[in-house]
């Protein structure tokens, strides 16, 4: 055992622009889930690495030049931050998939989208601006823009840089500062952010990463009075224990959650492109995306027809090493992801669903599971409602399109929905009756930093990209300027007081203390001489 720990590369974190270890010196493996090998040791950050971060992020914020540097020299920051990682984009992908296991491929698109995030919000750093206001009197109001603060970004496993990069970018360029906080089990790509932040000459404490396990430290961030904002993406459960945290002191809580997200194929889609999609939207990532497709409503008049064809396709994907140019399928990111996926598989069984095709897991070492369906299924099983974030597709027929429209929208989740089919009004009509904020028609899973990224119902709270996406990063300021120089005049001043009949004005005044032995106060005393 010592050997192999001798082997494996050491990380640490990067806190208050330094690279140190855990104050605690405890540090832990990661794992490649396409070997079962670890292969990096990483700090276990800790309470004590937390405060420190804290403290350094809040000198950042409220000493620090940052806040106060100019939208263009944080936009050329971070372009240069985009130019870097696709510099070394070959070996940040590799690591990607050497961390969490997703295909070699998927992962150099991600850290291409990563760049591409960094760029956008570069570019809408130097558009941003306030408005001016028509408002009655003469008066002029304004409203500018400015950043809240000290934000935490937390991060699940399944696009480890890229989320990072959905937080970070935007919140850097709104001129906040941020703790990342990554999943235990991928922290290394957002270490290479943090090298390529101390490269461009980011000030220190702006951008920090804490390695380690959430609960605690999670805990601590969430409730911390010294937080200004959290962002976090990850379970519905952790996400509702983040809110609460944050309740302490009424803190901004941006929440990007879970799915189980419909893809609803009519009988006039075309039959190609649907079955494409509806692979897609399972099977893309290993399940392993929270936009995935995971119920499949198939119309009942298409659907022996179109079941079969997606089963046979489902069994000649390829699953193999992530790194392989052949493979179409990875390794699952853990051990607890693969038990999960098996346990719902027999939950699906239990439950009387017909599973058409998986339902295991692969011989050998590495986290493989099959691309498992379950057909015929009923919205009402655990299947279709719980979220499983593994390869497993829960297929459910529908009539009409009012059913297909209440099955959807039958879930406490409301992040993603696809629709297929060649008549237009139809599209547009189910898409307005969806309640999820990300909808595609005859596609599924194209995302634009563009484009604003969320759910409705328990799928989250706020929106990621696009110019909602700065926004959450932004407190708002109203500034109301009279024009008249004169006084409003509310309290009678330079008038006579009605309870005197003295003339009052500020020139008047005396000293309470005079009268009233009070050596406290000084200003007008209405009822004196
Ligand atoms: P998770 O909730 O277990 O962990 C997410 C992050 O929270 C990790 O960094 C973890 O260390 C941290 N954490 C754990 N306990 C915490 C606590 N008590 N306080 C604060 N932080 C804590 O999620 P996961 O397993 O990493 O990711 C999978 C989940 O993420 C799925 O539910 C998926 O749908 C969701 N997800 C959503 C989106 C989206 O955009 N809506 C994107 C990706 C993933």
């Amino acid at each position: 055992m010592a050997t192999v720990q001798q082997e494996l590369e050491t990380h640490q974190m990067y806190i208050a622009g330094q690279w140190i270890g855990a104050q605690s010196g405890e540090t832990y493996p990661v794992v490649d889930p396409a070997t079962e090998q670890a292969f990096a040791i990483v700090p276990k950050g800790g309470l004590a690495d937390a405060r420190r971060a804290v403290d350094a992020a809040r000198k950042a914020f409220d000493e620090g030049p940052w806040p106060h540097t100019p939208a263009t020299e944080r936009a050329r920051l971070l372009h240069e931050v985009a130019d870097k990682i696709r510099g070394r984009a070959g070996d940040l992908a590799l690591l990607e998939t050497r961390q969490m296991g997703k295909l070699l491929a998927d992962s150099l698109v991600d850290v291409n989208d990563a760049a591409h995030t960094f760029d956008y919000y570069a570019g809408l750093a130097v558009e941003q601006h306030g408005q001016t206001l028509e408002v009655p009197g003469e008066s002029m109001s304004m409203v500018v823009r400015e950043p809240i603060g000290v934000t935490v970004g937390i991060t699940p496993w399944n696009f480890p840089l890229l989320m990072a990069a959905w937080k970070v970018a935007p919140s850097l360029a709104a001129g906040n500062v941020m703790i990342l906080k990554p999943a235990s089990v991928s922290p290394l790509t957002s270490l290479e952010l943090a090298r390529i932040f101390a490269e461009v000459g980011l000030p220190e404490g702006v951008f920090q990463v804490l390695t380690g396990p959430g609960g605690e430290v999670g805990d601590f961030l969430a409730s911390s009075p010294d937080i200004d904002m959290v962002a976090f993406t990850g379970s519905v459960e952790v996400g509702k224990a983040i809110m609460r945290a944050g309740a302490a002191n009424v803190k901004k809580v941006g929440l990007e959650l879970g799915g189980k997200s419909p893809n609803i194929v009519f009988e006039d889609a075309d039959f190609e492109a649907a079955i494409d999609g509806a692979l897609i939207g399972i099977f893309a990532g290993s399940g392993e995306v929270c936009s995935a497709g995971s119920r499949l409503l198939v119309q009942r008049s298409i659907y022996d027809r179109f079941v079969g064809e997606l089963v046979s396709r489902a069994m000649a994907i390829k699953v193999g090493a992530p790194t392989d140019e052949a493979s179409e399928m990875g390794p699952l990111v853990s051990r607890q992801q693969l038990d999960t996926t098996e346990r719902y598989v027999k939950i699906g069984r239990d439950e009387g669903a017909v599973l058409a095709t998986g339902g295991h897991r692969l011989e050998g070492s590495g986290y493989y599971y099959e691309p498992t369906i379950f057909v015929d299924v009923d919205n009402s099983m655990r299947v279709a409602q719980e979220e499983i974030f593994g390869p497993v597709l829960a297929v459910i027929p529908f009539e009409t399109e009012a059913d297909a429209i209440r099955l959807a929208n039958d879930t406490i989740y409301g992040l993603a929905a696809g629709v297929w089919t060649k008549d237009v009004t139809r599209a547009l009509r189910v898409i307005k009756a969806l309640r999820a904020g990300i909808t595609w028609v005859n596609t599924y899973h194209p995302t634009y930093s563009e484009a604003p990224w969320g759910g409705y119902k328990q799928s989250g709270v706020g929106r990621e990209l696009g110019t909602f996406g700065l926004d959450e990063y932004q407190e708002v300021k109203q500034i109301n300027i009279d024009l008249t120089d004169k006084p409003l005049g509310v309290y009678q001043h330079g008038k006579e007081a009605p309870e005197t009949g003295k003339v009052v004005s500020l020139s008047d005044r005396r000293p309470f203390n005079e009268e009233h032995e009070s050596d406290q106060w000084v200003g007008y005393c209405r009822n004196c001489g």
